[in-house]
């Protein structure tokens, strides 16, 4: 019975026999924000002003109003967020079915690959080569692309160069055998975006926004820890606010894991 689950869930977490792992990086105005090719208008990384803080703006409590843009820190893509995806129905962060925001996790470790080629692509061959080991992609699963790049800390993160950032992500191929023939809920990624850093020269530009936000998938980004998730078992749960109309937004993603 569901129920039944639901304790039993209670009981394995209250004994640490299923364990939390945050994915999510702390959210304070030097977290990293995407740079666009500098003829488009950037987003803003998050400002926060006290309203009060138990002075005379109000004595007995502290709270603080946000500027932020929606893809800032860990955070959630919704299909409206792209070209390819700004006609689907339930595209937005309001619109989405809740039950999206829980599902498995497959996480692809190419953190050697990447070690050696910040420029890596996730291809089609790479991902049946770990189905090879880890059984096929469920249907709306997250795919976890494990870089090691959260461990990266200041100008390494976002890795920009004259030439444009350079960071991994997915061969355009990649992303349309994840959508189409495996049917997944999205992307994850430690990198600032789910597109590589160079891809705003690929065609078409940022590929896998393209193609994910095009077949109604989500991306997230700025993920960490996913060291510390088994290739499959762990069940993400992330959950953007609920802005009206809104493309992404900031978001606590967690993933249960079995211990
Ligand atoms: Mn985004």
């Amino acid at each position: 019975m569901a129920s039944q689950s639901l304790s039993m869930l209670l009981t394995e977490l209250a004994g640490g026999r299923v364990r939390i792992v945050d994915l999510t990086v702390p959210l304070a105005p030097d977290t990293p924000i995407i740079h666009l090719p500098p003829q488009f208008a950037q987003s803003h990384p998050l400002t926060v002003e006290v309203i009060s803080k138990f002075d005379a703006q109000g004595p007995g409590w502290y709270w603080n109003n946000l500027e932020v843009g929606e893809h800032t820190g860990t955070h959630f893509d919704a299909p409206i967020h792209w070209a390819t995806g700004k006609d689907l129905p339930n595209n937005t962060t309001d619109t989405i079915a809740p039950e999206k925001f829980v599902g498995p996790a497959c996480v692809i470790d190419v953190s050697g690959e990447v070690a050696k080629n910040p420029d890596f692509l996730l291809t089609p061959e790479r991902i049946l080569a770990w189905e090879k080991d880890h059984g096929k992609i469920p249907r709306q699963s997250w795919v976890l692309l494990r870089t090691g790049w959260s461990e990266r800390r200041g100008d390494a993160y976002l890795n920009d160069s004259p030439d444009g950032p350079h960071s991994p992500g997915f061969h355009k191929s990649a992303s349309e055998f994840l959508a189409r023939d495996r049917d997944v809920l999205g992307v994850g990624v430690e990198t600032v975006g789910t597109d590589a850093g160079q891809a705003a020269k690929f065609d078409p530009p940022f590929p896998n926004h393209s193609t994910m936000h095009g077949a109604g998938k989500f991306g997230l980004a700025s993920l960490c820890n996913l060291d510390q998730l088994p290739p499959i078992g762990a069940i993400v749960i992330a959950a953007p606010l609920k802005i009206v109309n809104g493309s992404g937004s900031p978001c606590r993603a967690l993933a249960l894991v079995p211990n």
